[in-house]
């Protein structure tokens, strides 16, 4: 049997496993019971700095080795998820709350991503164009970035962190995660594991667990990194945005930021399979994902019958202990994402909608609430929910559905249902949103398939084809084959 990784109280900082520098520490805790699950020294900008001149050092060598052997890294990495399956989703559950059907989903898409940056290595292509200067050949080569920092947010950590992490590697950069405070063993640490298990070179791979007040501004603003790839709140990409094109070191940013999914369901829609989308989209992990249904807008005339039929839903969702495998919305992650629901509750309340279902919230465990005649200005429609509170708006018509669907700062995911599929198609090529799903949950990634958003939802792609541009740069190189004639 395959013994389990220990010493999560260290962090692999320039090809060392060691605590950090900081006199600050953190303590992990389960956010279902409480319990303390590791006592961390935070790193601290030496160990930053430190962690980042061995990435620099290390990376020109993993670039030159044939692309075959990174992947091979990677296919190991693969192996390695798939044997260490339960102990990776203990971490999932126990770490960041997730229940076992949302660490099983997550844990698969971090698979998924490692498995299709796997091929990465042997998909950079570059090319050669023809040139107006006489006997000039120009060749355009991609190229890796250097060396890439990747900040990640609490929610789906293991993902979110190797979605850019695994591309990177594969594609010749390295790599130093800065993972969030609440989620550093499944956003970071674990995940160096199974690299360093899978044969990647040491001082490649970096995991620096610090708090983003401390840390944060020096690691976007470190000279070696190349490019930010950074997924979380838009306040915070939009200081990182700023810091990566005006700062003094100008660098490569993918923005990857929140959302406020409109779910909308159509006049000719099947209520049945609308009612269950919803429910899925809006209640996996407690509503905690930025995909997530933020907004239910139904065409007025079946409005009384969703409505009834999806409280009856959300009714049955058993809520409580996420390791059980029974249920479906388990704790949210910290108290002060907790006390921000309550306000979201107290002041959908106050501002006048109807409450169609509620629960009492007993510590981190917050129970669905379903609010009804829920219009545009109030603050559970204009703001990202993060949790598992959901309101329903009534439209007009489609052409009023539409206005109200675009009617956000946010375009990250969309859904549409219809039981037309060409209409359906028709209302989603007019949603403003980096992804929109007809007849499905507007939760959706798969790993070969663009994954991002539009307006205040980001910048930048990942997956696929997506995340080979993303993570490497071009370099045009023009080859004057004969003596070229200047004219002075
Ligand atoms: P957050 O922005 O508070 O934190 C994200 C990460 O940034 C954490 O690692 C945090 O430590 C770090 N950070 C905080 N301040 C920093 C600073 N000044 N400099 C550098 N790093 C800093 O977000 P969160 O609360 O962890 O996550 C929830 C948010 O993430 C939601 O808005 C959600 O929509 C968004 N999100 C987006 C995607 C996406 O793919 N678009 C996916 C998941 C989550």
């Amino acid at each position: 049997m395959t013994k389990r990784y220990t010493d999560f109280h260290l962090q692999p900082i320039a090809g060392e496993w060691r605590e950090g520098s900081s006199e600050r520490r953190t303590r992990v805790t389960n956010p279902y019971d409480g319990s303390e699950l590791l006592d961390i020294r935070l790193a601290d900008s030496h160990d930053l700095d430190a962690a980042f001149l061995a990435a620099e050092k290390a990376q020109a060598e993993w670039a030159a080795i044939p692309p075959a052997e990174r992947s091979a890294v990677l296919q190991r990495a693969v192996e390695i998820f798939d044997a260490r399956k339960e102990e990776i989703i203990d971490w999932l559950i126990r770490e960041s709350g997730s229940t076992r059907l949302k660490a099983n989903v997550e844990w698969g898409a971090a698979r998924g991503i490692t498995l299709e940056a796997a091929s990465m290595p042997g998909r950079v292509h570059g090319m050669t164009l023809a040139s107006n200067v006489p006997g000039k050949e120009n060749r355009v080569y991609r190229k890796p970035l250097g060396v890439v920092g990747v900040i990640s947010p609490w929610n789906f950590p293991l993902h979110l962190s190797q979605r850019s992490v695994a591309p990177a590697l594969a594609l010749g950069n390295a790599v130093v995660i800065k993972p969030a405070s609440d989620t550093p063993v499944t956003g970071g640490l674990l995940l160096a594991k199974v690299f360093e298990e899978a044969g990647l070179p040491s001082g490649l791979l970096s995991v620096v667990v610090g708090a983003g007040s401390e840390i944060g501004d020096a690691f976007v603003e470190h000279r070696v990194p190349r490019m930010i790839s950074f997924t979380g709140s838009t306040p915070v990409g939009r200081r990182i945005g700023a810091i990566c094109s005006g700062g003094e070191h100008i660098k490569k940013v993918a923005l990857e930021l929140g959302g406020n999914s409109p779910f909308v369901v159509l006049d000719d829609a099947d209520l049945d399979q609308a009612v269950n989308a919803a429910a899925m989209g809006k209640f996996l992990h407690q509503g905690q994902i930025c995909m997530a249904v933020n907004r239910i807008i139904v065409d007025a005339s079946r409005y009384d019958e969703f409505a009834e039929r999806f409280v009856a839903k959300v009714k049955g969702l058993a809520v409580g202990d996420p390791d059980d495998m029974a249920t479906v919305v388990g704790p949210v992650i910290n108290a002060k994402q907790r006390e921000g629901l309550e306000v979201k509750i107290a002041t959908a309340k106050q501002e006048g909608a109807t409450v169609l279902l509620d629960g009492e919230i007993d510590g981190q465990l917050v129970p669905p609430h379903v609010f009804g005649d829920v219009t545009p200005d109030m603050e559970i429609s204009r703001e990202e929910i993060f949790g598992p509170l959901v309101g329903i708006q009534k439209a007009r018509d489609e052409a009023h559905a539409l206005e109200l669907a675009n009617g956000t700062e946010y375009g990250l995911s969309s859904a549409v249902f219809s039981g037309d599929l060409a209409r359906g198609a028709r209302f989603a090529q007019a949603i403003k949103a980096g992804m929109t799903h007809v007849n499905d949950m507007p939760v959706n990634d798969e790993a070969h398939v663009p994954f991002g958003g539009e307006k205040n939802s980001g910048l930048g792609r990942f997956n696929g084809d997506w995340a080979i541009e993303e993570f490497t740069t071009d370099h045009w190189i023009s080859v004057q084959h004969t003596p070229r004639g200047y004219p002075f």
